[in-house]
């Protein structure tokens, strides 16, 4: 397993506490992504990932740590200069203005040397039908597509994704997780997604981290997390809320869990 600081990457985060109101929810956190390498943060509800994520896109300053991003130093810089730096976030929730169409979206997002619709199409080919449609008239699948080749219409050379499947069927994340893989592969992107349904990540992900209670406990290949579902398990639930489920699995009786999670 690659340490954060050995990884040539292209997001290079170290010692970074993030939080509000200068309290941290995310503590002393180092990770790496490089180019056309796809990595998942994983974590139960509460764990810190949405918060890691908007600090690293400049939503958030971070309280203490470094981000670097292309090897420049970003940390602290507001998400318009990130964005123009070539990071792009889709959002949990996705953020589309439901009044306009989707081909309304992608020239609003569009800059110059951006990529041409028709690629975004093939990468998305179902978006192409939804293009003179409003927003507001999509499917959810279709919504999370479009908030997706928004963020993609730059070219960005980080794309970070929080929770793509939020409110849809598991059929449909099955056919959108892989589009991060092949946004890496040809588009050369470094992406970090945020995901709760753990197989499905990791049957795209090259590398995952794992934050519990805002701290890293776990990371690691994703073909060797596939096979360590118990210490994964472990990592989300903390320890006593592991042996409460064992507990629960062998027929005793619970002792209170400090975190919930579902892997
Ligand atoms: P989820 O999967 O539920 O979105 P998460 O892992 O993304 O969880 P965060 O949303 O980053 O977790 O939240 C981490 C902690 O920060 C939680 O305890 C949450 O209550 C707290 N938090 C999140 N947003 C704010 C905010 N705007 N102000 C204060 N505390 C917040």
């Amino acid at each position: 397993m690659p340490a954060a600081s050995s990884v040539a990457a292209e997001l290079r985060v170290e010692g970074l506490s993030a939080g509000y109101l200068g309290t941290p929810v995310v503590r002393d956190l180092s990770l790496g992504v490089r180019r056309g390498e796809v990595v998942a943060l994983l974590g139960a509800n509460g764990a810190g990932k949405t918060t890691t994520l908007a600090t690293i896109a400049g939503l958030l300053a971070p309280l203490r740590g470094t981000v670097h991003v292309g090897g420049d130093d970003v940390g602290g810089r507001p998400a318009y200069r990130l964005a123009r730096s070539g990071v792009s976030l889709v959002p949990e929730g996705r953020a589309l203005f439901f009044g306009l169409t989707t081909r309304e979206h992608l020239r609003l997002a569009r800059s110059r040397g951006g990529v041409p619709d028709g690629e975004l199409l093939e990468l998305l080919p179902e978006l192409r039908k939804c293009l003179d449609r409003k927003a507001g008239l999509l499917s959810g699948g279709e919504q999370q597509m479009l908030a997706v080749s928004r963020a993609l219409v730059s070219r960005p050379r980080l794309l970070l994704v929080d929770e793509l499947s939020l409110g849809l069927a598991p059929v449909v994340v099955e056919r959108l997780l892989p589009v991060l893989r092949r946004v890496a592969d040809e588009l050369d992107t470094a992406v970090l997604f945020v995901e709760q349904h753990v197989a499905l990540a990791l049957d795209v992900a090259d590398r995952a981290y794992v934050l519990s209670h805002g701290r890293l406990v776990l990371e690691g290949a994703a073909s060797d997390l596939r096979h360590r579902r118990d210490l994964l398990k472990a990592s989300y639930l903390g320890e006593a809320g592991y042996a409460a489920e064992q507990a629960v699995a062998r027929g005793g009786s619970p002792e209170p869990a400090g975190e919930e999670g579902s892997v």
